[in-house]
């Protein structure tokens, strides 16, 4: 498989180091919900996870959420609520639409917040190495000390020194005690009112960049895989993770492939929080349902920009009603089988192609046409439909009815809850008077030994 590498500026082959794939996706920082945007970041990189798992790869997937930010504690306190209630209530929030976009967990998810210790045992280690330096209790990377710092964004020192002039990255920086305007903060000092921990630099809290360090390397070791995230990171967060990581280990490279998704724009104008036009994951759920969203995103190229529209989407829904009714009608008789072989082999083609998904839901396409071809004709097309649910799940596609709405999910999980207690307190009359009324209104519950699951039953 090739994978655009944005390191080398080249598709080089992809193979994991040693052992299962080891990969880390920049996660979100809860501070408002969660949009079309970001949803279009991880269902690429569920894509790209599904896809190394089909081809016999063990994937290990870290993505953190950055609970602790100059942004969550202005929006806390705007809503007059601590920030870390927040930041619990977004990250829940998003968890959910994950779940509900087919988006497989990440096998962790750190915490800035539950990683501080971790995070200044780095700072520190990069202080007595000569990478950081304190400065009136802030602490900061000294970038002229990283002789190679820029070699992912290909900026130079003085470019970053213009950059930081104009304010370029996301958080303001402090900045005043600074060596070098490009330095950035590793420890900013505690402000009156702010969430603090306490460290050997005084009460404060750690800047953005370090904490992606400090959870790969733990969680994943010194040398990652891949590294993924938007393009919009490249400069400074992946930038300067690099250098604290490379620093701090002392070994090249910290990452072997750097993968960045395009932005989704909305009217020629980038979908982000700040310029406040929005569309939530749960609007696009409830209209598009999760396979309409994951089809809109995947029929572009990941690194292309993709701009919104809802015809876009409407498309997306559109298709992946195709899809699920060449999969699940039924054909007849006797005939010549339908062989899916080419359209799989051209599927995986376009997958190793730098994750072509267009190309591969092309292919996807052809075979459901020639699924239906088949069954006008009255000839079989079970193996044409066993390819294509194989491989629409490799994109994370479930191909099913309509789902439920993301709306209705706490409700049906509360009354699933609330039978189990009444199962146990043997109270079997009720139980399954919630059993049954949720029958009726097309909810099935399985009891297994893991507890009671539901699903939307059609
Ligand atoms: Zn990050």
């Amino acid at each position: 498989m090739k994978l655009y590498n944005t390191l080398s500026g080249k598709k080089e082959d992809f193979a994991p180091a040693d052992g299962p794939v080891k990969m880390y996706v920049c996660g979100v920082t809860p501070y408002d919900r969660s949009h079309l945007g970001h949803a279009m970041s991880y269902i690429i990189f569920d894509a790209l996870r599904r896809y190394l798992e089909y081809r016999g790869h063990e994937v290990r997937h870290v993505q953190n959420y950055t609970d602790i930010d100059d942004r969550i504690i202005a929006r806390a306190n705007q809503l007059g609520i601590p920030p870390q209630e927040l930041a619990e209530q977004l990250i829940a929030e998003y968890a959910a639409e994950m779940e509900a976009l087919n988006v497989l967990p990440a096998h962790v998810y750190p915490r800035a917040t539950e990683e501080i210790p971790t995070m200044i045992d780095m700072i520190s280690t990069l202080i007595d190495k000569g990478y950081a330096y304190e400065a009136e209790r802030d602490v900061y990377f000294r970038v002229s000390a990283k002789k190679d710092y820029g070699k992912l964004s290909g900026r130079s020192l003085e470019a970053t020194e213009a950059g930081a002039r104009c304010g370029v990255g996301r958080e303001v920086e402090p900045g005043e005690n600074k060596e070098h305007p490009g330095d950035f903060a590793l420890w900013k000092a505690a402000k009156p009112g702010e969430p603090s921990w306490p460290s050997p630099w005084g009460p404060g809290r750690p800047g953005w960049h370090i904490e992606c360090s400090a959870m790969s390397v733990k969680y994943l070791g010194e040398t990652l895989d891949i590294h993924g995230g938007g393009v919009d990171l490249v400069f400074p967060h992946h930038e300067n993770e690099i250098a604290q990581s490379e620093a701090y280990t002392g070994r090249e490279p910290f990452v072997r492939f750097w993968l960045h998704n395009g932005w989704l724009y909305l009217d020629e104008e980038k979908m982000s929080k700040s310029l406040g036009n929005i569309i939530p994951i749960s609007e696009g759920l409830e209209k598009y349902g999760a396979d309409g969203c994951r089809l809109f995103v995947l029929n572009s190229h990941y690194r292309s920009p993709l701009t919104y529209s809802e015809e876009g989407l409407e498309a997306g829904k559109r298709a992946a009603e195709r899809l699920r009714l060449a999969a699940c009608l039924p054909g007849a008789g006797e005939g010549p089988p339908l062989d899916p072989e080419a359209f799989r082999r051209r599927f995986i083609e376009a997958m190793d192609d730098d994750l072509n998904t267009a190309q591969a839901l092309a292919a996807l396409f052809d075979l459901a046409r020639e699924i239906n071809r088949a069954r006008d004709e009255g000839w079989p097309v079970e193996e044409g439909q066993a390819a294509l649910r194989e491989l629409a799940g490799v994109l994370g596609l479930t191909l099913a009815e309509e789902e439920v709405g993301l709306a209705a999910r706490p409700f049906i999980d509360l009354l699933v809850e609330l039978r189990d207690e009444l199962r146990e307190a043997k109270l079997y009359q009720l139980s399954d008077k919630v059993r049954s009324r949720l029958a009726e209104l097309g909810v099935a519950l399985e009891d297994t030994s893991e507890g009671t699951r539901w699903r939307r039953r059609g």
